[in-house]
C-alpha cells in the first residue's frame, strides 16, 4: 500500500520546519506523495516542490485559506494544484500579512497591560526572520516564567477566549473560493469537525452553500477526525459528489502529538491524491 499526507505546514506559515526540511520528513515517513498548505502563503510551495523532486517524492502545491465563520469554529478552505506564481494569492497573503501585523502590537500591548513584560522587538528576534506567530511568542512567555507550557500560554491568554486574543483578518468564503479557482486550484473544505456546527442540518447547510459557490471536496481525514467523522464526512462528499482528501495537519514543534504522515492513528490512501491530480490536470487542460 502506498500512503501519502495532503495537509501540513513550514515555516512559511506556523510550522517549526522549513519546506524543505518537511519534504525530508515526508520521504522519512514513507509517504509517496504531499501537499504544503501553509496558511494564507503559497511562499513555500517552490521551495518544498525542488525537494520533492530530488527526493522522488510526488507533490502538489497548496494552501490554507482562514475564512470568515461564527465563534467558536474555525473555516479554513484548502486549494490544491494552485499555480505558486499566482499574483492573486501573493496580494492575497500581503493583505493579510498586513492585517496581521496590525494585530501584533495590540496583543503585545494587552500583555503589557495584564503585566507580562514582552515587547515587539523580542517577539521579532523569537520568529528569525518569520512571519510573527503566536507560538513564537509563546516560547517567550514559557522562558520567562509567566506560563508553565506553550499549551499554557495559549489557555491564558493567546488562544481563542485567552486574555490578550484577537481575532485575525479572515476572508468571505466566497472571495477564498475564487481565489483558488482563480488561480488553478481546486477547492477544499478542511477538518469539517473545527467549524463546530451545532447538529447534522447546520453542518449540511454550510456544505451546500460552500457547493453552490463552487467548494469541489472536504477533507475527510485529519487528526482532529474519529473513526465515526471520518465515515459521515465521506458519506456527505458522496452525496455532494465531492473529492475526498485527508492528512496530518502537521505544524512540528507547536503541536507535538501531530505526526507527518498520520491522521489520528491511520494512514491517508494514495488513491486521494491520485484522484485530486487528475482533477488539477484536468482542469489545466
Ligand atoms: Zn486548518
Ligand atoms: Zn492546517
Amino acid at each position: 500500500m502506498s500512503y501519502v499526507d495532503l495537509h501540513c505546514h513550514s515555516t512559511a506559515s506556523d510550522g517549526s520546519l522549513s519546506p524543505r526540511e518537511v519534504v525530508k520528513l515526508a520521504k522519512a515517513s514513507g509517504v509517496s506523495a504531499m501537499a504544503l498548505t501553509d496558511h494564507d502563503t503559497i511562499a513555500g510551495n517552490r521551495e518544498a516542490a525542488e525537494a520533492a523532486a530530488e527526493l522522488g517524492i510526488d507533490f502538489i502545491t497548496g494552501i490554507e485559506i482562514s475564512c470568515e465563520w461564527r465563534s467558536p469554529g474555525n473555516m479554513h478552505l484548502l486549494g490544491y494544484g494552485v499555480d505558486p506564481d499566482s499574483e492573486v494569492l501573493a496580494d492575497l497573503s500581503r493583505q493579510l500579512i498586513e492585517g496581521r501585523n496590525n494585530r501584533n502590537p495590540r496583543i503585545v500591548q494587552k500583555l503589557n497591560e495584564l503585566g507580562v513584560a514582552v515587547t515587539m522587538e523580542e517577539w521579532e528576534q523569537e520568529a528569525g526572520g518569520n512571519v510573527l506567530g503566536r507560538p513564537h511568542l509563546a516560547a517567550i512567555l514559557v522562558r520567562k516564567g509567566y506560563v508553565s507550557s506553550i499549551k499554557h500560554a495559549f489557555d491564558k491568554y493567546l488562544g481563542q477566549g485567552g486574555l490578550a486574543y484577537f481575532d485575525k483578518e479572515r476572508l468571505p468564503p466566497r472571495q477564498a473560493l475564487e481565489m483558488i479557482h482563480e488561480s488553478g486550484g481546486i477547492s477544499v473544505l478542511a477538518h469539517p469537525v473545527q467549524l463546530r456546527c451545532d447538529n447534522d442540518s447546520e453542518l449540511r447547510t454550510t456544505i451546500k452553500n460552500l457547493v453552490d459557490m463552487g467548494l469541489q471536496g472536504i477533507e475527510v481525514m485529519h487528526s482532529d477526525h474519529d473513526d465515526d467523522l471520518v465515515a459521515r464526512y465521506s458519506e456527505m462528499a458522496d452525496e455532494y459528489g465531492l473529492l475526498k482528501t485527508g492528512g496530518s495537519d502537521f505544524h512540528g514543534h507547536s503541536k507535538k502529538h501531530i505526526q507527518f504522515g498520520w491522521s489520528r492513528g491511520r494512514r491517508v490512501p494514495r488513491e486521494f491524491f491520485d484522484q485530486l491530480q487528475q482533477k488539477i490536470t484536468a482542469l489545466s487542460e
